[in-house]
Parts: C-alpha cells; sequence; structure tokens
C-alpha cells in the first residue's frame, strides 16, 4: 500500500504548476487527476506500491474511462 501521507502531498505534475492537481484514488492502483479547469483527465498508475508520476505515462490514460482503468496497471 502507499501510506496516506505520501498520496496528500502527490500532485499531478502536468497541473501542479498552475492549479492544485488534486488527485484521488481509485481502485487503490490509480491516482486521477481532479482538476477540472481545462479537462485534465490524467490517471496514474501505481505499480509495486510506487505512484508512477509522470506526465506522459498520465497522457495515456486520458481518454479511458475511470471504471475502464485495468486492475492491476500494466507494467511499462
Ligand atoms: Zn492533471
Amino acid at each position: 500500500m502507499v501510506s496516506d501521507e505520501l498520496l496528500e502531498i502527490l500532485r499531478c505534475p502536468h497541473c501542479v504548476q498552475e492549479r492544485e492537481g488534486m488527485l484521488v484514488l481509485m481502485k487503490d492502483t490509480w491516482l486521477v487527476c481532479q482538476e477540472e479547469a481545462d479537462y485534465c483527465g490524467r490517471k496514474y498508475p501505481i505499480l509495486d506500491d510506487i505512484p508512477v508520476m509522470l506526465i506522459d505515462e498520465g497522457d495515456k490514460w486520458i481518454s479511458v474511462a475511470e471504471e475502464d482503468l485495468p486492475v492491476p496497471p500494466p507494467e511499462r
């Protein structure tokens, strides 16, 4: 598990420069950006308890609906 403390400080790397970029944990293995200002929609997988906070990785999942995110996330 990723600790609550870590989850609290993580932000979407794409949004955090100008906005809050708050993330919400989904299905215990995805961090979904909640930034709606210009609908971000990036989703970051947690692999082996390590959140993959890369914009390129988040980009891959923009068009995937939250309910369609694979569990567990695919290995990179
Ligand atoms: Zn974002």
